[in-house]
């Protein structure tokens, strides 16, 4: 498929599949036959998925992309098997960052899990085809990505003011609201992908959706069984 197809999930699925190393091989920057230029966006994906294996410990080195044209198949040929010769260098996947098996699937289901929020918060700079191919180092810095971690805001729901409304729910865009009639409604955070739409969605008259400054702890949700929403202008016992 074209490189500009590949994304954040291929790479670390792959890691999580057991493979060693991950090689993308791409058009010539620059001669792309769409006005996408696909190849770019592989590029800055890739730069991106570096820097956030560093964060979990992975040796960025097994991970590289390519430049090259279907014609130039003694130019395929050395940089695979220079890629291949890196990797057997490195060892299988873990060993030489001393990340043990249960470890490493952890720290990529953790982070796979958060590619809709990175994607969300570097969309323009994903987009943004490098003009400068010696600025590639510099693209993401790992200052940047421990920020996009540390700053990392959550969404909460008061369930004293969720009037069951399932506005917010309708429009979440990966279904991370448990949405019920009449059932006060909760994010699951470990879904969320902080995209904000539940708080732009929710009626201003009920205010019910509510932004987490970084680090500040989501309230537990009200058991199941205290979940029915009090309309307001009603006590409990009305109805
Ligand atoms: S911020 Fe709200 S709408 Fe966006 S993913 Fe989280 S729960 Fe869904
Ligand atoms: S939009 Fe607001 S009031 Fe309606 S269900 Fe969501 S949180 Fe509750």
């Amino acid at each position: 498929m074209c490189s500009g197809r590949v994304d954040l999930p291929h790479v670390f699925r792959a890691f999580s599949n057991g493979v060693d190393g991950v090689f993308i091989g791409g058009c010539h920057l620059g001669e792309c036959n769409y006005i996408t230029h696909g190849n770019f966006h592989a590029l800055n994906m890739t730069l991106l998925a570096k820097r956030l294996m560093e964060r979990i410990g992975l040796n960025p080195g097994r991970l590289r992309i390519e430049f090259m044209s279907a014609g130039e198949g003694i130019v395929f040929a050395d940089v695979t098997n220079d890629f291949v010769k890196e990797i057997k260098e490195l060892g299988p996947l873990g060993e030489i960052e001393g990340i043990d098996g249960d470890e490493l699937r952890t720290r990529l289901d953790g982070i796979t899990k958060m590619v809709p929020y990175i994607k969300i918060m570097k969309n323009e700079k994903l987009g943004t085809p490098l003009q400068n191919l010696e600025e590639k180092d510099t693209l993401f810095t790992a200052e940047e990505i421990d920020r996009l971690f540390s700053e990392m805001i959550s969404y909460y729901i008061d369930p004293e003011k969720c009037q069951a409304c399932m506005t917010c729910a309708r429009r979440c865009p990966v279904g991370a609201i448990i949405s019920a009639k009449n059932q006060i409604h909760i994010i699951e955070q470990d879904k969320c992908i902080r995209c904000g739409s539940c708080l732009e969605a929710c009626p201003t008259k009920f205010g019910a959706v509510t932004r987490l400054s970084p680090g500040e702890a989501v309230p537990p949700p009200p058991p199941e069984d205290q979940r029915a929403v009090v309309r307001k202008g009603k006590k409990a016992d009305d109805s």
